[in-house]
């Protein structure tokens, strides 16, 4: 401040000794005529200089800072100093807000920041997906004139959050989105919407699952427990009739037996996360195996046939495979009329192995095709059942073909045959040394 004063008064003292010296020299009236002019000369000095601050000031941008020499040229550095941090913190502030925006936009959840009185004040990539919002244009706009639902509506107008809100919006029904919003601040509420389509599918299929396990088991059930109270009440019945029962009942629980057996098979392969057990597996013997246990299946009731046309040993896991193996076979038999043939074949198509069922049995028509696969799935459900089927077969088998890189082919016409084919990847094909060509 010191320094300020004294540079701010050195022309003034300058002036008025050099002054003095005029009128030492000369006169009072000339002292007084330089004094003035110095004076004035001062006094623009300093006004235009404000001038340019001034102009400065109306788009202080920091290339055009003025440049001034004395105590002017200490205002202007100065300032030219504080705008330099202005403007770093400013590119800091910037920095940091690009880098929460693009924090918010990774995140797997829609967030919008929503007012006292419910208006849009920011809102991500994903909040804009799920509810049809433009940030630009809905900002600060009332979000229940954009999402309209009622039960949205009402959720807002609830004061207690804590359960969230599971919807589906209107431009996106087939989406299932959990929202639920978090008051902060000075009621500024923050909005979370997640995705939960995959969930709530997971759910009902879980649903369906526990639903069809149940049923499955509570006919067998029911049919023993039918029997179990007939025996019972009736200690005199005759032998055969007993022994019929027993027979009834010895079959119930077989179906009973099968579907746990199935069940835990599924289970196994649904949750085994471990990598594959996998063996060179010599296929002449493996098809050899499944075609005798086909033909005591059968029981000589269809022509069956097995074509070993490729020599290549098979990568993968052994017991997996048979079974894979051995459903489509008890398929075939279970779906084609006595009498009707049945091939195992063994071969290469374009280097990949194949194993295929061909049987010409009742055939499927067209729109089951792409369900077989799931879980209790049947195209007849009587017929079955009759022939001890779980319906879960299939969904076995493209287990064990997914585990394998494998894909199930299945070419079908209704009262003509089926073919079912596992087409492994040509990885999985092993060729013995000595037999390579
Ligand atoms: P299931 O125990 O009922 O046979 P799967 O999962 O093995 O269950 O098969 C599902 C459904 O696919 C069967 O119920 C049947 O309707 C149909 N299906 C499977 N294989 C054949 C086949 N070879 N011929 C005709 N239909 C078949």
């Amino acid at each position: 401040m010191q320094d300020f004063w004294f540079r701010l008064s050195v022309p003034i003292v300058l002036g008025t000794l050099f002054a003095l010296l005029l009128w030492g020299v000369f006169s009072a009236t000339i002292a007084q005529l330089f004094m003035l002019l110095a004076l004035l000369v001062v006094m623009a000095r300093h006004a235009w200089q404000l001038y340019k601050l001034l102009q400065w000031l109306h788009d202080a941008r920091i290339e055009t800072i003025p440049e001034a020499g004395g105590i002017w040229g200490e205002v202007f550095s100065r300032l030219y100093k504080m705008v330099k941090r202005h403007n770093r913190t400013k590119q800091d502030m910037v920095a940091e807000l690009q880098h929460i925006e693009q924090a918010t936009a990774a995140l797997p959840e829609g967030v919008a920041i929503l007012n006292e009185v419910n208006r849009i004040e920011w809102c991500n990539p994903l909040a804009q997906q799920y509810f049809d919002l433009d940030s630009k244009r809905d900002f600060m706009q009332d979000i229940t004139y954009l999402v309209r639902q009622p039960e949205f509506i009402a959720y807002l107008h609830e004061s207690n959050f804590n359960e969230p809100l599971v919807m589906r919006p209107t431009r996106h029904d087939d989406m299932v989105l959990s929202i639920k919003l978090i008051p902060y601040g000075e009621n500024k509420r923050l909005m979370i919407s997640r995705d939960i389509t995959q969930l709530e599918r997971i759910e009902a299929m879980r649903r369906d699952f526990v639903a069809n396990v149940s049923h499955e088991l509570r006919t067998p059930l029911t049919v023993v427990n039918g029997y179990v109270e007939t025996l019972q009440d009736m200690p005199d019945l005759s032998q055969d009739n007993a022994r019929r029962a027993l027979q009834l009942m010895a079959g119930q629980t077989k179906r009973m037996e099968n579907l746990v057996a199935d069940l835990l098979t599924l289970s196994h392969l649904e949750n085994d996360r471990s990598p594959l057990l996998e063996e060179v597996v010599d296929m002449d013997v493996l098809l050899n195996e499944i075609y005798h246990e086909g033909k005591l299946l059968s029981g000589k009731s269809h022509p069956l046939r097995l074509e070993l046309l490729s020599n290549a040993k098979l990568l993968g896991n052994r017991e997996e495979l048979r079974s894979a193996f051995g459903n489509l076979l008890s398929n075939a038999i279970r779906y084609t009329p006595e009498g009707g043939a049945i091939l195992l074949r063994w071969a290469e198509r374009d280097g990949q192995p194949v194993f295929a069922v061909q049987d010409s049995g009742i055939g499927i028509s067209p729109q089951h095709i792409p369900r077989l696969t799931e879980r209790f799935y049947r195209v007849d459900r009587s017929r079955s059942r009759e022939t001890g089927g779980t319906g879960l077969g299939l969904a076995i088998v493209k287990h064990i073909a997914i585990r394998h890189q494998a894909k199930l082919e299945i070419l079908s016409e209704e009262g003509k045959g089926s073919t079912f084919a596992l087409v492994f990847p040509d990885k999985r094909a092993h060729v013995d040394e000595m037999l390579a060509p």
